[in-house]
């Protein structure tokens, strides 16, 4: 295991080594991407590229690699990693500079960096065999631009690290106004009535491929009604079901919050639908 990819070479993780003035170190001035891969077959390549390309332009590093060169890079890995249940991580930061300076340096070379860890097997459709999360709530303390895939997570870990002190296995954020945003790394969703309900794509939340995946798989192989819109902390801890998305979770059933259950404690019927679905066609994207 653990054979990297670092500026256009493979080697040991222990040889991969970069400079203390990389912005990404000084800064986490850097984008990231986690694309999964069950059995050497990538879920959804092409949409986590596009993302990665919208936030280097976003941030303003100047560099696009063609697609297939990404994927040349993530194949290589689940080669040369043995190919299982892998999560792909690429990185691209600014590049080392010279000095500590807080403007963009013009005449630095991104650095690249992709590797492959393990993450837990696809969920099945069963309700026996998934695992269900408890997590706790705090109010979301992140910066403005949670769309951008940053490297600077801070704030996103101290979430995280604030459920995970108590034993819980994520922790839902909320604003100022008690509108639920996502979760530390995932993002969120209600079932009430049996229609899914999640927040709108704006500044508070990352555009999660998971989130894009389902929620057209939804509308396209399913009946289930979705809608897009502000859900509050009130409408959480009603909620028939509560659900969190990510590359390496898939859909994840929640039947507590902050020690409370959600709906019968059990976990839902929609769920069970929902996770039908994407597991029938997330091979599509
Ligand atoms: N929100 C946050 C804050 C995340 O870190 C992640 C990814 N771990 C997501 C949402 C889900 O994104 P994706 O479905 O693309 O993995």
């Amino acid at each position: 295991m653990s054979i990297v990819f670092l500026n256009d070479r493979y080697m040991p993780m222990e040889e991969a080594k970069i400079s203390p003035m990389d912005r990404g170190f000084l800064f986490g001035d850097g984008i990231y991407e986690v694309i999964p891969s069950y059995d050497g077959e990538l879920v959804g390549f092409a949409p986590h590229i596009d993302r990665m390309n919208q936030g280097l332009e976003l941030i303003g590093i100047d560099f696009k690699w063609d697609v297939n060169k990404w994927r040349e890079v993530c194949e290589a890995l689940i080669e040369k990693n043995g190919s299982g249940n892998l999560g792909i991580y690429l990185h691209v930061s600014r590049g080392a500079d010279s000095k500590r300076f807080h403007a963009y340096p013009s005449d630095v070379t991104p650095t690249v960096y992709a590797y492959a860890f393990e993450i837990p097997a696809a969920n099945v459709p069963d309700k026996s065999k998934a695992k269900a999360y408890k997590v706790a709530t705090t109010e979301d303390l992140r910066w403005q631009r949670c769309n951008i895939k940053s490297t600077a997570l801070l704030g996103n870990v101290m979430h995280f690290q604030h459920g995970h002190a108590q034993g819980y296995n994520e922790t839902i954020l909320y604003n100022a106004n008690n509108e639920m945003t996502e979760g530390s790394a995932c993002n969120a969703y209600i079932v009430k009535d049996g229609v899914v309900i999640t927040p709108p794509l704006d500044n508070q939340i990352l555009p999660g491929i998971t989130r894009l995946m389902l929620l057209d798989i939804l509308a396209k192989h399913t009946d289930i009604k979705v809608e897009e819109r502000v859900v509050t902390m009130d409408e959480v801890l009603a909620a028939d079901e509560v659900w969190l998305t990510s590359s390496s979770k898939e859909i994840a059933p929640v039947i507590e919050v902050d020690g409370k259950p959600v709906g019968s404690g059990e976990i839902g019927d929609v769920w069970l639908a929902a996770q039908t679905a994407y597991t029938a066609n997330k091979t599509e994207y």
